[in-house]
């Protein structure tokens, strides 16, 4: 706790004060170091439960890089601190400036803006965030299984934030229910983009249209945000008993493990490569393996057979080979010619990644959009092409993670706070 060098702030996009929240819990004032935390992140126990943290805080932790010992635990330790705070019921609400009577608007409701909205709200602005769907908090509602991160956590740290004086308007898509236009005829004055990256991406192979074959996005968004575990709501969802997920990543284990709960007898992953190029942080696998799920690694389907019906009733799968790396520097998967065989299922979820929401890069003209539909900003300012709109998190990265979006909500606070200060100058 008393590192000459503190490397692990440098891991740690939001730049929480590691070594002083530390401190606080090992002298015993947990509420301390509840209120460091908040001083740079707005969303402390959920970074606490689903950072990746042994590939920031912890990876860069003196410890592990100059010791090669085991890392401080310091997403548990955060985690414990905000859950300390919360259960105490004495919440601190961080100090805000006088408003400065200047609008500006957050677009989205996840992660980044949430952690935009943080900090400028801290500034004295007056900060809107909206947001299309009916509950606020982006892929850490809609997304994320409540086993994981419960929605009473992720409410509590919206609370703190409404408290700050954010504002947010929900069931509002920009773009659609108003353009850029309309808000800055309201007074609206610079936007942070942060409208994530919802939409799936399928395989394109024979059968995948059958009926029971569906995106983790719409099976994990209609389980946690619609009811549709519950087979008296208006739209249930397929209670599959023979499940297979096809991915690697954390959304393919948050549907297998939520398949699980829902009653599947057999619940698998189908993943192309073998577990150690997974994408999936090690501890969600690791609890996957721990509550039955079935691994097929080294496995690609290929075709989907069905009913007379038209619903799924079989994935016929291709076994694979791992070849040289590729360009993220994973063995890449070679196809094992005449290896295939069929496994009966009777629901798959296609969880093989996602590309950016399309709606404001196709709608905002002048926008600077690359070709995978990301917003193209200044990486060192998060500023667009056009001036007055900032971007972040996964509309600029694509599939990304909870504190590289946060970050970058950080990132381009702090220069539309330059910007607007030298607008109003
Ligand atoms: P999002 O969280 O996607 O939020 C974008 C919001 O914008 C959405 O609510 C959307 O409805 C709204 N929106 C879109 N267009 C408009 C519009 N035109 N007008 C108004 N609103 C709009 N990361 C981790 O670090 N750890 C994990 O364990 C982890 N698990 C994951 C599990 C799942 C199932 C998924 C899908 C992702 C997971 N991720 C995880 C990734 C992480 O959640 C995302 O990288 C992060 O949420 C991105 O934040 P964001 O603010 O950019 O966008
Ligand atoms: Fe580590 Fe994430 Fe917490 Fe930063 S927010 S200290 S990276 S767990």
């Amino acid at each position: 706790m008393d590192c000459p060098t503190p490397t692990c702030m440098e891991g740690c996009p939001v730049s929480i004060n590691i070594p002083k929240f530390v401190k606080y819990i090992d002298a015993g004032d947990y509420l301390g170091a509840a209120k460091t935390l908040k001083e740079t992140s707005a969303l402390p126990a959920v970074c606490g439960r689903v950072c990746p943290q042994e590939k920031q805080c912890e990876a860069n932790c003196f410890y592990t890089q100059k010791l090669k010992k085991d890392a401080v635990a310091i997403g548990y330790l955060e985690r414990f601190a905000a859950d300390y705070e919360r259960e105490s019921g004495l919440m601190s609400v961080p100090e805000v400036a006088p408003a400065n009577g200047i609008k500006i608007a957050a677009i989205g409701s996840g992660p980044s803006s949430l952690s935009f909205a943080g900090d400028m709200i801290k500034r004295g602005y007056d900060v809107t965030v909206f947001e299309a769907l009916h509950e606020i908090g982006g892929v850490l509602k809609y997304g994320i299984p409540e086993f994981r991160l419960p929605n009473k956590i992720v409410d509590v740290e919206l609370e703190n934030l409404q408290k700050m004086g954010v504002k947010f308007v929900k069931n509002f898509i920009v773009g659609k229910t108003s353009s850029f236009e309309d808000l800055k005829a309201e007074g609206f004055e610079a936007f942070f983009v942060a409208s994530g990256a919802g939409l799936p991406r399928f395989m394109n192979i024979p059968g995948e249209n059958y009926n029971g074959i569906l995106s983790s996005n719409e099976y994990l968004t209609r389980v946690n945000l619609m009811n549709a575990a519950n087979d008296e709501f208006d739209t249930p969802v397929i209670k599959g008993k023979n499940v297979a997920v096809i991915g690697g990543g954390n959304t393919a284990m948050d549907s297998v493990r939520t398949a699980k709960r829902l009653g599947a007898e057999r619940a698998m992953i189908i993943y192309r490569r073998s577990r150690a190029e997974m994408p999936a942080r090690v501890e969600e696998v690791h609890h996957a393996e721990e509550e039955g799920i079935e691994f097929i690694n080294l496995a690609n389907p290929v075709e989907y057979f069905a009913d007379e019906k038209g619903k799924v009733n079989a994935v016929r799968i291709q076994r694979m080979g791992l070849g040289e790396p590729d360009a993220s520097g994973r063995r890449s998967p070679v196809v094992i010619e005449g290896s295939e065989y069929d496994i009966p299922v009777d629901l798959v979820v296609v969880a093989v990644g996602v590309s950016p929401n399309p709606l404001i890069p196709s709608e905002v003209k002048d926008l600077k959009v690359s070709r995978w539909g990301t917003i193209e900003v200044n990486e060192d300012t998060m500023q667009s092409s056009i001036p007055e709109l900032f971007a972040g998190g996964d509309i600029v990265r694509g599939g990304a993670t909870v504190i590289l979006a946060m970050g970058d909500g950080r990132k381009a606070a702090a220069n539309m706070d330059e910007y607007l200060k030298s607008k109003h100058s």
